[in-house]
């Protein structure tokens, strides 16, 4: 079971400055794979991490700002062999597809029009993805529509907590999760609404005690005091192995010898 991390920045500065990447990642068990957050950069990385795109089994969207959909209408050419193919199945919420009072949808109907497969989705849904079972969270993010998931995966089950602000309704959300992935957008002295900093993140993971934990989706200020985090979190010293993702890597979760800090 792997977790291709393409883009492992978040946010308008890493989007507009690609100092960290903006693709999000791919979750890939044996013939079953899908894709997460696509944000800009995603299928030129992707690629160039050597995702075949054509196999894809599902694109999910957790909620509609830009450095989490902005290459979903690529992904979804590529996905569908450039819409000659029908195939695939988007997994997002209602904001991405139709929009909210003022806005329109994110995606084109041309493009919504050739994947195989829509679930618009909300909380507590479950959608099938065989063999894999996703049930749909809801997280706190400034008044946006936004949803992660817990897939459980033949008896395992990988937490996603796409952007969010601390709230006590995550932790029952992720109590099953063997593995935690987690958008850190900020370090860990400094707040903001709708994102959690270093220490949120950490916090969740003690409390929910997965096996494993992986924080990504990390913003310009946190970028650029990286090596201040890795230092806090080895002084922190967590009973969770958490591991600061990277661009372009894969996290095989059978490997042991995972370098918990990278
Ligand atoms: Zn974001
Ligand atoms: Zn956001």
């Amino acid at each position: 079971m792997d977790i291709h991390c393409i883009g492992t920045g978040g946010g308008r500065f890493c989007l507009t400055t690609q100092q960290r990447a903006t693709g999000g990642f791919m979750i890939e068990h044996e013939d079953t794979s899908m894709y997460v957050d696509p944000g800009p950069g995603a299928l030129v990385r992707g690629l160039d991490h050597g995702i075949t795109f054509g196999s894809v089994d599902a694109l999910f969207i957790s909620h509609a700002h830009i450095d989490h959909y902005g290459d979903g209408e690529a992904l979804i050419e590529a996905i569908t062999q450039g819409c000659k193919n029908d195939r695939g199945h988007l997994i997002t919420n209602e904001i991405v597809l139709e929009g909210q009072s003022d806005t329109s949808g994110v995606l084109s109907s041309y493009h919504r029009n050739h994947i195989g497969q829509t679930s618009m989705i909300d909380a507590e849904d479950i959608v099938d993805l065989e063999p894999w079972s996703l049930t749909v969270t809801a997280t706190d993010h400034k008044d946006i529509q936004t949803n992660g998931f817990c897939a459980e995966i033949e008896g395992t089950t990988i937490g996603y907590i796409p952007d969010t602000s601390y709230t006590d309704d995550l932790i029952p959300q992720y109590r099953d999760a063997d593995y935690l992935i987690i958008n850190t957008l900020r370090p860990v002295d400094k707040d903001w609404k709708g994102h959690l900093n270093l220490e949120e993140a950490v916090n969740l993971v003690e409390t929910i005690e997965p096996e494993k934990a992986f924080l990504q989706h990390f913003g310009m200020n946190f970028v650029t005091s990286f090596r201040t985090q890795v230092e806090w979190l080895q002084d922190y010293d967590p009973a969770v192995p958490i591991t600061l993702c990277s661009d372009m890597t894969t996290y095989s979760l059978e490997d042991q010898g995972l370098e918990q800090f990278v």
